[in-house]
């Protein structure tokens, strides 16, 4: 069965890129992110990606250690760029045309993100890596994804995560706990499930952006969930 979706946001966490490690990238982890996202892209879906940062420097732990809250996320922020070039690299490299943006001015480094100029981009056929979260401090880069979803015109957001979907409570601690193939959004509020921080999640229900939630080693890859295969959730209308 075909994929339906014609373009889609990838939100990858820092995590995602440190694999085993809680710091930095670990080239092998790096490597199949990027061969997922490559053979999605080369099966002529338009792919915009989100990366975290959480591998480098999260700003909530920089101001904890005394760091001011705005200084330690714009550090975050750069970490995440940091993140965007090795993955866009790493996607140029599986022989797919990848383009990272920043949120924020660093000509030397990449393209400044308009919505105008990465769209244009997806277009052309570029996967675009998008770095630097929403350019503000004080938010994260779940609430970047589901922002950059909705500007870019895609169809869902893809969230990547360590566990197969959202459960009715923590599976690690709870046999009993249960995974929704579906689930609306208020649902995911009353019963207070985590799917993603409360402003990217108030995002994406206002503007009615669908959210799957996945685990990044499904054995179907990203190309087997968007094409109904694999276990995720769907959380929507
Ligand atoms: N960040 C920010 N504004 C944004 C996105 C990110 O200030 O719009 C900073 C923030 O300090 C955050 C860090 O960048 O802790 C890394 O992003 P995030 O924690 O979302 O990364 P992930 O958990 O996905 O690896």
């Amino acid at each position: 069965m075909a994929s339906s979706y014609k373009r889609i946001l990838l939100k990858v966490s820092g995590e995602a890129l440190a694999g085993d490690n809680s710091f930095g990238i670990e080239p092998p982890f790096l490597q199949a992110v990027a061969k997922q996202i490559a053979d999605t892209a080369r099966s002529g879906i338009q792919v915009a990606i989100v990366v975290g940062g959480g591998n480098i420097f999260r700003g909530m732990a920089g101001a904890a250690d005394g760091t001011d809250r705005v200084t330690a996320d714009l550090m975050g922020m750069l970490g995440t760029m940091i993140n965007a070039l090795a993955l866009s690299n790493a996607i140029t490299r599986q022989g797919v045309k990848s383009k990272p943006f920043s949120a924020a001015t660093m000509p030397s480094v990449a393209d400044t993100f308009t919505a105008r100029d990465a769209k244009q981009a997806l277009e052309e056929g570029f996967v675009v890596v998008l770095g630097g979260g929403t350019g503000n401090p004080f938010f994260t880069t779940d609430t970047a994804a589901t922002l950059r979803a909705i500007e870019l015109e895609c169809d869902v957001v893809l969230k990547g995560t360590k566990v197969d979907g959202v459960y009715s409570d923590d599976p690690k601690k709870n046999p009993e706990a249960v995974r929704y193939s579906q689930i609306g959004y208020d649902e995911v509020i009353t019963r207070n499930l985590k799917v993603m921080d409360t402003a990217a999640f108030a995002l994406a229900r206002d503007s009615h952006m669908p959210i799957i939630v996945y685990a990044l080693d499904e054995p179907a890859g990203l190309s087997g969930i968007l094409e109904g295969k694999g276990l995720s959730t769907r959380v929507g209308d």
